[in-house]
């Protein structure tokens, strides 16, 4: 993939695949007016919405519809772009695209107007990926979010923070230039401060971008726990519906089942395991390896068991292999494998599960080792409370989307590269002096921001980003 759009001329629907009341074909590049007037004849003004018979190439009527022309660079893509919003027939959109396609388009490839958009200089990388997080968004929160980002404050905020060490550069800079006229950076108490000023906005700016990345990414939560405790229930519970089939005998859930649900406008992945015991059942034990691999993968693992009843307890199942090695067998006491077999580095929470049948009030507390510890029923509902509140407060979600812009891992990896070096920078002017090292410093700080709005980017990393967007974005 070239870092300037290609020249060809491309086509896609921007609706989704379907039947509705309208559906609409965009174009986009160098011969877009051409080919557009091969199907509907002369265009209409610029930006006015008309009319036109489209045709194919032998003059049969496809359909009659509206298009649109916006003429370069005051388009999407910055190129010439029509639109036709035709009935929203999935064979009439098939016609209009296949005849476009003989006429010299090439179908899009995901994300290609959005990439031309940016290569046009239409939009920063940072605005191009927040329309992908509009599109995808779960909740009203994200959306706002990511309007927020599209609307170009994260990029704003970043622009700011390269500004800022481009000019403490310049002062240093001129001092590793013209030694000669004793411009003295290494005691400039006045570079420090705006270096700790800078240091605050990336903070603030991490804050904000940290509340989207939830907002967008949200957490993966696996219940695991012995079969029989209530794992598919409190599924359902916090999906809202049934989601997982729940009977009394022990073993019914064999695979994993995932639900996509909102905890408070918060996207919450729940991975409900195969009730973790040893078994001669072949699939039961694959479903068992899944649950392990499943664990992993988890921001928050809540381990199930019984309330009151101490035979499922965690410490009970120790006899139980560690992922990827064959479970060993289980003696009786060992009916709790699942903790024996958590990851290292996962944060557990113990849900006692059942409170109505052992008459134990619903309530919150810590273990010895400091995991979270939660009394609720699946049945009742009671206690569920508690443990929404616990999930958001492990994904760091406060619910108040308030000042969040929509914001991906990258980004608040490069904010961390980016403070990591302007520390860096700091400490060579403090302590060992160095102005070369710091300017340095400073400019790896700036490539590490420059990289969220695509100042400074890669065809690989715009290959990454746009690939996984749909195609006609
Ligand atoms: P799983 O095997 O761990 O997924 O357990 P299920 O969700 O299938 O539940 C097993 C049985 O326990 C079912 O009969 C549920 O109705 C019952 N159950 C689940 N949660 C509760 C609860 O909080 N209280 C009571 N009384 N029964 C529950």
């Amino acid at each position: 993939m070239a870092l300037h759009a290609d020249s060809d001329t491309i086509v896609a629907r921007a609706t989704p695949s379907g039947r509705g009341g309208v559906a609409i074909v965009r174009l986009s590049g160098q011969r877009a007016r051409e080919l557009a007037e091969g199907v509907g004849g002369r265009l209409p003004p610029v930006r006015e919405a008309e009319l036109r018979a489209l045709r194919d190439l032998d003059g049969g009527l496809i359909d009659r519809g509206l298009v649109l022309w916006f003429q370069a660079p005051h388009s999407f893509t910055g190129e010439d772009v029509v639109e036709f919003h035709v009935h929203g027939s999935p064979v009439v959109v098939e016609m209009l695209l296949g005849v476009l396609a003989q006429s010299g388009a090439r179908p899009a490839d995901p994300g290609e107007f959005s990439q031309r958009a940016f290569l046009n200089g239409r939009m920063d990388l940072a605005q191009a990926e927040a329309i992908a997080d509009l599109i995808a968004s779960a909740s009203a929160e994200g959306a706002r979010a990511a309007v927020r980002s599209l609307e170009g404050e994260l990029s704003a905020g970043v622009t700011a923070l390269i500004d800022g060490l481009a000019a403490c550069r310049a002062r240093l800079e001129a001092g590793l230039d013209f030694p000669e006229e004793g411009i003295d950076e290494f005691s400039d108490p006045g570079l420090d401060a705006e270096l700790l000023r800078l240091l605050a906005a990336i903070d603030e700016l991490h804050e904000s971008a940290a509340r989207g990345r939830v907002l967008r990414d949200g957490m993966t939560l696996v219940i695991a726990g012995a079969p029989n405790v209530g794992k598919s229930s409190l599924l359902n519970r916090l999906a809202g519906y049934e989601a997982a089939i729940v009977t009394e005998l022990p073993g019914t859930t064999r695979d994993l089942v995932r639900e996509d649900i909102l905890v408070d406008g918060m996207p919450v992945r729940v991975v409900d395991t195969a009730g973790l015991r040893a078994s001669d059942d072949r699939v039961e034990a694959e479903g068992m390896r899944r649950a392990h691999a499943a664990m992993q993968a988890a921001d928050l693992v809540v381990l199930m068991r019984e309330a009151g009843d101490d035979s499922t307890s965690y410490l009970a199942g120790r006899v139980f292999s560690r992922p990827g090695q064959a479970p060993a067998p289980l003696g009786e006491a060992a009916t709790d494998p699942a903790a024996a077999a958590l990851p290292d580095g996962i944060p557990v929470l113990h849900v006692h599960n059942k409170i109505d049948l052992a008459g134990q009030p619903a309530g919150e507390t810590k273990d010895v080792a400091g995991n979270g510890v939660i009394r609720l029923s699946a049945l009742t509902g009671d206690g569920l409370d508690l443990l929404r509140e616990h999930l958001k407060r492990v994904a760091g979600y406060t619910g108040e989307a308030g000042g969040a812009c929509s914001a991906r891992s990258r980004h608040l990896e490069a904010l961390d590269r980016g403070r990591r070096h302007i520390e860096t920078a700091r400490i060579a002017l403090l302590e060992s002096a160095t102005a070369e090292l710091a300017a340095e410093d400073l400019r790896l700080a700036q490539q590490a921001l420059g990289e969220i709005t695509g100042e400074v980017t890669t065809e690989d990393l715009l290959g990454r980003i746009f690939s996984e967007f749909c195609i006609g974005k």
